[in-house]
């Protein structure tokens, strides 16, 4: 197994839409290994094969306190959304930020599981909203985009500024 790297807002390849997958073969499998050990590792709940650069529809996530939970979804769609729920969100290619989106509070979705059969469940709480926010991803949607325009130029111009220090700590260390 390999961590990958995960893209950070606004990254431009966060924008591109997410291809359907149309083979769950070994090499997907690997990767949805690598994703699920990048995810733990980060840490975070879900992670989009888009934030790891890779630009096919499906998606890794486990909201279980232990990580024993993990969900694969391979093609996922939302058949069905429910009720309304205002939560905090954050995501790992928008770092140290958290703040507050509506979304439906039920989904139900239609996907492949890792082995390749098609399924159909209903997700609800904390597990729905991480769905619905990597679907996003494939989309080349990101949380940021259901806040104020204000307000997503001012984290754009906060990570744009964090990574350049970044970058020049990495060169003061040499
Ligand atoms: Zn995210």
């Amino acid at each position: 197994m390999a961590k990958l790297k995960i893209l950070e807002f606004p990254d431009p390849r966060l924008r591109k839409k997410a291809v359907p997958v149309e083979k769950v073969d070994a090499a997907l499998g690997t990767l949805i290994d690598d994703m699920f050990e990048t995810m733990y590792a980060a840490p975070g709940i879900g992670l989009a094969a888009t934030q790891v650069d890779v630009h096919r529809r499906f998606l890794v996530a486990d909201v279980s306190s232990e990580k024993n939970e993990p969900w694969v979804l391979i093609n996922p769609v939302i058949l069905e959304r429910d009720g309304v729920e205002v939560s905090e969100e954050g995501c790992l290619s928008v770092p140290g930020y958290y703040e507050s989106v509506e979304r439906a509070e039920q989904v139900r979705v239609r996907f492949q599981n890792r082995d390749g059969e098609e399924v159909e469940a209903s997700f609800d709480g904390l597990l729905a909203v991480c769905i619905q926010h990597e679907i996003d991803h494939l989309d080349g949607k990101l949380f940021v985009d259901y806040l104020s325009e204000a307000k997503r130029q001012r984290i754009r111009k906060r990570l744009l500024k964090d990574r350049k220090h970044r970058v020049e700590d990495r060169v003061a260390a040499v």
